[in-house]
């Protein structure tokens, strides 16, 4: 069994400093591949850096709507230095990127739009997938996707409705689910998971954050893809092995120039 975990941050402390330690329970874990997504320029720097020294990891480039504040988080200065990124062999995605309006000292509506019509904008003629960070934001985020040149991307984490769901798939659009689906209380986002077609479904940790059950209050780490697996499994009422193999094939579909991690893992 393969596992994928297409969303994770590696370069953050709980796990950076202890890199071989937890990509060595990855492997255990049987997660043989791993995307690490960049949150501002600095985030990209370091997941340059962490992919470049292993196997089995890409990474992408991004503005997160949290960061949209950040002095250096828009004009023409961030698209530059993030075009000059995009070719790099290891670089599969542009993301995240989004819009976040969970929470009340996050940077304005207003900013974070414009800083997300930024990143699709630079991006436009880059053939590469989004990943999207999207909370309590529809229908904004979508209005903007659906007017821009967007061809392919996930939208990450997913804990919104039913109804936005379907809307994703039928844009043809992925849906990535994370330990959120664990929670005793996600029966409806469980739900929701059941629902997604099989060919639309990713799973991620998004790690150090919302660690599954039964690790909570510990911080998430990678091996933990495999308790998200597990949960949608039981959810969909299938084998964790047909979960592995969905879930590993469509990020490959999803990321195509991700595919020469195929190639480094055949290596090991
Ligand atoms: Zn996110
Ligand atoms: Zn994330």
């Amino acid at each position: 069994m393969k596992l994928v975990d297409s969303h994770c941050h590696l370069f953050f402390d709980e796990i950076y400093q202890k890199l071989d330690e937890k990509l060595r329970l990855a492997k255990l874990a049987d997660v043989r591949y791993l995307l690490s997504v960049s949150t501002d320029l600095g985030t990209i720097e370091k997941n340059l850096e962490i992919s470049s020294k292993y196997k089995g990891i890409c990474c992408s480039v991004g503005v997160h709507p949290l960061h949209s504040e950040d002095d250096n988080s828009d004009g023409d200065h961030i698209a530059s230095v993030m075009l000059g990124f995009i070719e790099h062999d290891k670089v599969v995605a542009i993301g995240e990127v989004g819009l976040d309006y969970h929470y009340d000292d996050a940077p304005s509506k207003s900013k974070q739009i414009t800083v997300f019509e930024e990143m699709l904008s630079f991006s436009r003629d880059v053939d590469l997938p989004y990943i999207f960070h999207a909370r309590e934001c529809f229908p904004d985020i979508f209005d903007i996707i659906s007017r821009s040149n967007v061809k392919s991307g996930v939208f990450h984490c997913y804990t919104g409705s039913i109804e936005d769901a379907k809307r994703i798939i039928d844009k043809g659009f992925y849906i990535s689910f994370s330990g959120v689906i664990t929670f005793s209380k996600s029966h409806e986002l469980r739900e929701i998971a059941k629902y997604v077609p099989a060919d639309r479904v990713l799973i991620e940790t998004d790690c150090p954050y919302l660690t599954p059950v039964p690790y909570r209050g510990k911080p998430n780490e990678p091996a933990y893809v495999s308790l998200v697996a597990e949960c949608l499994a039981k959810t969909r009422e299938v084998s964790v092995e047909e979960i592995a193999e969905i879930t590993t094939t469509n990020f490959f579909n999803l990321f195509p120039k991700a595919r020469f991690l195929l190639e480094e893992s055949d290596e090991k």
